[in-house]
């Protein structure tokens, strides 16, 4: 199921997926001023192609390689002839997503493959006609991660830097340290809303950047005392 909601001068994209009536999984897209920021899921493309064809497309940037957020870069590139940019990293999953994506059943049943598609490195910076969005590199979730951020409004568009990740079979976060990091990086910066691919809209965004921080300290210190433990179990005395 596809919906879209306007926050002004952005459009967000909801992709569900509903199972017996319950929500499965969500994941937001958003596009602002002609650019997309991320494509979706390849099992609702048809609904895509439809919703985008009442609207202006001018080029796509996806956050990271994940197959819910370039999912629809190839129809969409066929069909309105946009340029796609992404991380270095992310390039040969967009490219050749069954050579270089591992999907699990799940996955597979959720959100689909994508298809190939065209992609060139993004560099430091998208303009739009009416924005300029620095883009900063923000690994953890992933290691191509990237973000965008439009200093004069104050969003930021975050991709998957704050989901917390995994559910027991979900995708696993990539570098839970690298997360820490670049979350501490987007805390600093002058935001009045983040444009996140699963809260959808956040009002409040240093908020949820420092409940995320929280988070990923405990979970670090959790971890490095069970290492702590461990090496203590099977000794003789
Ligand atoms: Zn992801």
């Amino acid at each position: 199921m596809l919906g879209l909601v306007e926050h002004g001068q952005v459009i967000q994209f909801c992709f569900t997926r509903k199972v017996f009536g319950y929500r499965l999984a969500q994941v937001n897209a958003f596009l602002v001023d002609g650019l997309l920021i991320d494509t979706g899921p390849s099992t609702m493309s048809r609904e895509m192609i439809k919703a985008c064809k009442q609207l202006r497309l001018e080029q796509i940037v996806n956050t990271h390689h994940h197959e819910d957020h370039i999912g629809n870069n190839a129809v969409l590139q066929r069909e309105f002839s946009l340029p796609i940019r992404a991380h270095r990293d992310a390039l040969p999953a967009i490219r050749q997503p069954r050579e270089n994506l591992q999907l699990n059943p799940y996955q597979r049943l959720l959100w689909g493959w994508p298809t190939m598609a065209k992609a060139r490195r993004i560099g430091s910076h998208i303009r739009t006609p009416s924005h300029f969005f620095r883009v900063l590199p923000t690994p953890g979730h992933s290691p191509d991660h990237i973000c965008l951020y439009e200093e004069k409004q104050g969003w930021l568009f975050a991709g998957d830097l704050l989901c917390t990740g995994s559910p027991r079979g979900f995708q696993p976060i990539w570098d839970q340290k690298l997360l820490l990091d670049s979350l501490r990086k987007v805390a600093n910066l002058d935001l009045s809303v983040i444009f996140c691919a699963s809260s959808g809209l956040v009002p409040d965004p240093k908020r949820l950047i420092q409940r995320r921080i929280t988070y990923w300290q405990n979970r670090l210190a959790e971890q490095a005392r069970e290492i702590d433990i461990k090496p203590q179990i099977g000794v003789k005395y």
